[in-house]
């Protein structure tokens, strides 16, 4: 059996050491259809599971603003990945989050990854992981690329959640948003071209005007970019009720 496991998160958070500690010495680097970078790949056998890692550009978004969104989320939109990680920064959890609730519309299985524990240890930063889990609806790893902690346990659970978690993790954004999404979901899911597409990222993408996706889906509504502020106050507040609690400052 194989897997094919995506790491994605903001920058400097412990992507790519994550990537070798998992992988090891078994790395290579691919060239993928749709992306224009070389990503690099590793594999690693773990409980009779054959398991590709795929190390992505860091993104506080999956937007089309900047090359490195646009690898991330095109490489995620057309390579669809059976388990994503969205690896997040223990001390810099509420961006780590952001990124986490927008992976969150896509239809894919997550691990949340709470990496550089052994730092938030050493400031006295407890986090609440089975609370946070509960939260968001998908395991929550925590880790040290530096000390080797979670490790396995990470390995575990990418082996536990391909076998049983459901895809979709859902979080509703407050009425009058969820009402525009409805209407821009509807007419997307009147276009067959565009089937292959979440439907619920790309419905808020078009909402908060990312041009790729205005530019994929055309002039569908006169709300593209109409909501842009309001979905992210929206995610943040959300965000911060969380870490409210689950986190001790
Ligand atoms: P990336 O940009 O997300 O790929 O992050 P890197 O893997 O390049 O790591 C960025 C910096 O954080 C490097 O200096 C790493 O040594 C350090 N780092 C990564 N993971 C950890 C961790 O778990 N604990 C600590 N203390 N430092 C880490
Ligand atoms: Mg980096
Ligand atoms: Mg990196």
């Amino acid at each position: 059996m194989s897997l094919r496991v995506a790491l994605c998160g903001n920058p400097n958070v412990g992507k790519t050491s994550l990537f070798n500690a998992l992988t090891g010495l078994r790395q290579y680097t691919a060239n993928w259809a749709g992306v224009t970078v070389d990503i690099k790949e590793g594999i690693r056998n773990w409980k009779g599971m054959q398991i590709t890692f795929t190390d992505l550009p860091g993104t506080y978004s999956l937007s089309s603003f900047s090359l490195d969104e646009k690898i991330a989320r095109d490489y995620l939109l057309y390579n669809t990945p059976d388990i994503l990680l969205v690896v997040a920064d223990s001390l810099s959890l509420k961006q780590g989050l952001y990124l986490f609730l927008e992976a969150a519309e896509l239809d894919v299985k997550i691990i949340l990854v709470v990496n550089a524990i052994d730092e938030a240890k050493k400031s006295g930063i407890h986090i609440d992981r089975s609370e946070l889990s509960k939260h968001l609806g998908v395991p929550v790893i925590l880790t040290s690329a530096v000390t080797g902690e979670g490790i396995n346990e990470l390995l575990d659970s990418i082996v536990k959640v391909a076998a049983d978690q459901k895809k979709t993790v859902r979080f509703a954004l407050k009425k009058e948003i969820e009402d525009e999404i409805e209407e821009i979901e509807s007419s997307i899911q009147s276009k067959p071209e565009l089937r292959t597409f979440p439907v619920r990222w790309l419905s808020i993408k078009y909402l908060e005007g990312d041009p790729d996706t205005i530019k994929l889906i055309g002039e569908i509504s006169s709300k593209a970019g109409a909501l842009r502020e309001e979905i992210a106050r929206e995610k943040y507040k959300h965000i911060d009720l969380i870490l409210k609690e689950v986190m001790n400052f």
